[in-house]
């Protein structure tokens, strides 16, 4: 057991994650769902895949921040600027830190053996893809919320009002690529730290990682639109005359079943198209990368 791996990774995120209440960024369940997949993901994945979980977590964060007062006008979604909870932390780490004790309990090998290692590398690939999926959705949806053309639904073209669950525009879209793509380029670079550090030589042959990671995480962004459009429960609220992905409406008022199947919340479409975005990015690496 990595224990002191596990107890960095637990101090890092505690800090983070009081950084981020204290900047109403997440909420006090929040804080717990981040320290419980920062403390996994760090302990049990090491420096590059907690690095890459601090560089979502810091990009979005960031990006949710930006232009919020125009935002809060546009989708109730950020009407009360957004303070993520247990169930968003953990749909959004929870794959990595299973991945992260996976590779913990499967590949019990040194550092710089471990960067052959096949069964390694595919739990890696699949938690990049994962990160970049997540990433992806986080910066399509607080930048295409900003584009001045009112979204599509994904699955017929059908023109949907701001912040309706699969409704995507082509500002978004590209915000979804360069989401994913900034976590290939991040685990790029942090590969390149840890192989320096380990053996004294660049992994340059890691480099297609950034394309993987960038479609990966674009397809899994678009799984969870897909998923948005026709099965994740829907509901209406008959008070403000709106569909909202709650159950309970930001008015206060319980909402009736609109469509969809009711268990498939937000968060587990969330879940599971960073599962779908981590399996793509394993599948696709293993046959470019080895
Ligand atoms: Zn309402």
């Amino acid at each position: 057991m990595p224990i002191a791996q596990l107890l960095a990774g637990l101090v890092l995120s505690a800090a983070i994650g009081w950084l981020a209440y204290r900047r109403n960024s997440l909420s006090r369940s929040g804080v717990a769902g981040a320290v419980i997949t920062g403390t996994l993901i760090f302990g049990f994945g090491g420096w590059t895949w907690g690095l890459v979980l601090i560089a979502f977590f810091v990009s979005s964060t960031l990006l949710s921040h930006w232009r919020s007062s125009d935002k809060a006008g546009l989708a109730e979604k950020f009407a009360k600027g957004e303070r993520r909870d247990l169930g968003q932390t953990l749909a959004n780490g929870g794959f990595g830190a299973l991945l992260a004790v996976a590779a913990f309990l499967l590949v019990d090998l040194p550092g710089e053996v471990r960067l052959g290692n096949p069964t390694y590398a595919f739990l890696a690939l699949a938690y990049f893809g994962a990160m970049a999926t997540v990433n992806a959705d986080t910066w399509a949806t607080e930048l295409g919320v900003l584009a001045s053309h009112a979204p599509r639904l994904i699955t017929n073209g059908r023109r949907v009002t701001v912040g309706t669950s699969g409704g995507i525009t082509t500002a978004g879209t590209l915000a979804a690529l360069a989401g994913a793509a900034f976590i290939g380029i991040c685990a790029f670079l942090f590969i390149q730290a840890a192989a320096v550090a380990t053996t004294g030589n660049l992994l340059l042959s890691d480099l297609p990682l950034i394309g993987v990671a960038a479609v990966a995480g674009l397809a899994g962004s678009l799984v969870d639109s897909v998923l948005g459009a026709t099965v994740q429960g829907i509901y209406w609220c008959a008070a403000c005359q709106k569909e909202t992905e709650r159950r309970i409406h930001t008015c206060g008022a319980a909402t009736e079943p609109l469509r969809g199947w009711g268990w498939l919340n937000n968060d587990l479409v969330n879940f599971v198209s960073s599962v779908a975005g981590g399996l793509l990015a394993a599948g696709l690496g293993l046959v470019i990368l080895l």
